[in-house]
């Protein structure tokens, strides 16, 4: 028989869980704090537990999917975890995580965190990209990957539980760069004779061709030589930057998003790097341990 699953959360991500589990033939136990939310998945065939502390009775998986940090420690308040197998893909930070971990082993039970790359549409899709980062406990993995794996794909990244938020966050924060940078193009083109929905298939394609050169960044961290390979070098790209911000002048658009990400660069071209790649900006952002 599948392994039944506890569930703790029936917001928009936990109600798409509970129906890949449930789609799946995992029995489902299902506790919501607004009971209305779970009772929409007992018509399709979850149980419904009446407390957190209920749910967890239920089986000895017990997946938390609420609001925050703050929220699973409200949630689970006096309910006994002995022997349990807690699995967070409640979004926090890796020090919450490294805390609710300790947490957890202090009534016993073991700990997974896990970080969703995923929104609930794309959650028990198959081929979908979706995936949640998991860590901590690898017993605890290993045992319940195939549980795991129904509703999203699985990428274990270590026994440290705050890798998993780290891992999450850390690709979040990228998004959020290319994002702004994706809103700062079509403010340029705004004003123009220029649609927007022909202009976003250009955006697409240049980043997905640029997307590539992390793997250089990754290259260049790895061997501390940030000249290796360059092909736009520090100096040139300072230069390039004097363009970017007079276009912007020029088509009456603040370059508040793009100013921050430019003097770090022009630190460090000052620092006497105009030879290395952007990569050295990163020794500004997080200067080497020792
Ligand atoms: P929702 O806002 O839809 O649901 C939030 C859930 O948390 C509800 O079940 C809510 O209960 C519960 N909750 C909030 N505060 C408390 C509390 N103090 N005690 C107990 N329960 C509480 O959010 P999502 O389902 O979308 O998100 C859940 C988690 O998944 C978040 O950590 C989010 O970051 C993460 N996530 C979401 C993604 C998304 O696209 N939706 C993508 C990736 C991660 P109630 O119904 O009573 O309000």
């Amino acid at each position: 028989i599948p392994t039944p699953v506890t569930l703790l959360g029936a917001g928009a991500m936990g109600t798409a869980l509970a129906r890949a589990w449930l789609a799946a033939g995992h029995p489902v136990t299902v506790w919501n704090r607004t009971p209305v939310r779970a009772e929409r998945l007992a018509a399709e065939g979850a149980v419904v537990a009446a407390s957190p502390a209920e749910a967890v009775a239920a089986g000895r998986l017990v997946v938390l999917c609420l609001l925050d940090d703050a929220s699973v420690g409200e949630a689970l308040d006096g309910a006994d975890l002995t022997g349990r197998d807690l699995v967070n893909l409640t979004t926090g930070t890796p020090a919450e995580g490294r805390k609710r971990a300790a947490w957890a082993a202090e009534r016993g039970a073991r700990f997974l965190d896990g970080g969703i790359m995923a929104v609930p549409p794309m959650i028990g899709a198959a081929d979908s990209g979706g995936y949640v980062f998991y860590s901590g406990s690898s017993e605890l993995f290993e045992e319940h990957r195939a549980t795991l794996a129904v509703p999203a794909g699985t990428e274990y990244v270590g026994a440290d539980p705050g890798f998993a938020a780290l891992h999450d966050v850390a690709l979040l924060s990228a998004m959020s760069g290319m994002f702004a940078g994706v809103l700062h193009a079509f403010a340029l083109i705004r004003r123009e004779d220029i649609a927007p929905g022909d202009f976003a298939p250009l955006l697409v394609s240049w980043l997905g061709a640029m997307a590539p050169m992390a793997h250089q960044t990754a290259a260049q961290l790895e061997s501390g030589d940030f000249a290796k390979g360059v092909v736009s070098n520090l100096a040139m790209q300072v230069a390039g930057n004097a363009t970017l911000l007079r276009t912007a002048e020029e088509q009456g658009v603040s370059p508040e998003l793009l100013t921050p990400y430019m003097s770090l660069m022009e630190r460090r071209l000052a620092d006497g790097h105009g030879e290395e790649d952007t990569t050295g900006v990163v020794e500004l952002l997080a200067p080497r341990k020792g």
